[in-house]
């Protein structure tokens, strides 16, 4: 299994509802015992624990300190695989067909440029990844490996390149334990 992974942010508070509120300890040493920032400006006690914070979670949050303030850190899941502002609608189109190739397709963001990360969840589908850059919106390459133990390797380099590479990769017929030994008797095997 993966780890989880979770998008933390600070913990906002219920009772003032101050957008700038935040839970810090009241006490450096009973981490348990916290105290909102803005509570008493509103007329609130501000003073609340831990085992009542978690309370007002969702299932699968969970609470932590980070600089001393309170976060909740919120699983991340596939509806916030959401696609990076800015693709052209050519990309667009690439990345739908990558996405019906695969099992699993995940962005990754970046500064200067986006992956789009495919996986197979049998061992010998295609794994790798597209690449398009940040700020032209475009597909710049992609990188597929057949198999996780070293099979075949495609490289294409341009848009047009790319979705062609794409749309010649058969889809994924690889089960999650598939018990072919190479990727070719498993292509073999599962195509009828
Ligand atoms: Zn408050
Ligand atoms: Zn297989």
């Amino acid at each position: 299994m993966s780890p989880t992974h979770y998008t933390w942010s600070p913990l906002r508070c219920t009772k003032c509802v101050d957008p700038d509120a935040q839970f810090v300890p009241e006490d450096s040493d009973c981490p348990d015992s916290l105290l909102c920032t803005k509570c008493l400006q509103h007329g609130h006690l501000p003073y609340i624990t831990t085992s009542e914070l978690r309370g007002h979670l969702t299932p699968g949050q969970v609470l932590g300190f980070h600089d001393g303030v309170m976060h909740v850190g919120t699983p991340q899941t596939d509806t916030d695989n959401q696609a990076p502002e800015g693709l052209t609608a050519y990309t667009r189109r690439v990345v739908e067909l990558a996405e019906s190739k695969v099992q699993r397709a995940t962005w990754k963001p970046g500064k200067a440029s986006h992956l789009l990360v495919l996986r197979s969840s049998g061992p010998h589908g295609p794994l790798g990844h597209i690449t398009i850059g940040a700020r032209s919106g475009k597909v710049l390459r992609a990188e597929l490996a057949y198999g996780r133990s070293g099979g075949r390797r495609e490289y294409a380099e341009g848009t047009n390149a790319v979705r062609a590479l794409l749309a010649a990769l058969p889809v994924t017929t690889c089960p999650p334990h598939c018990q072919a030994e190479t990727p070719e008797a498993c292509a073999g095997s599962n195509q009828r």
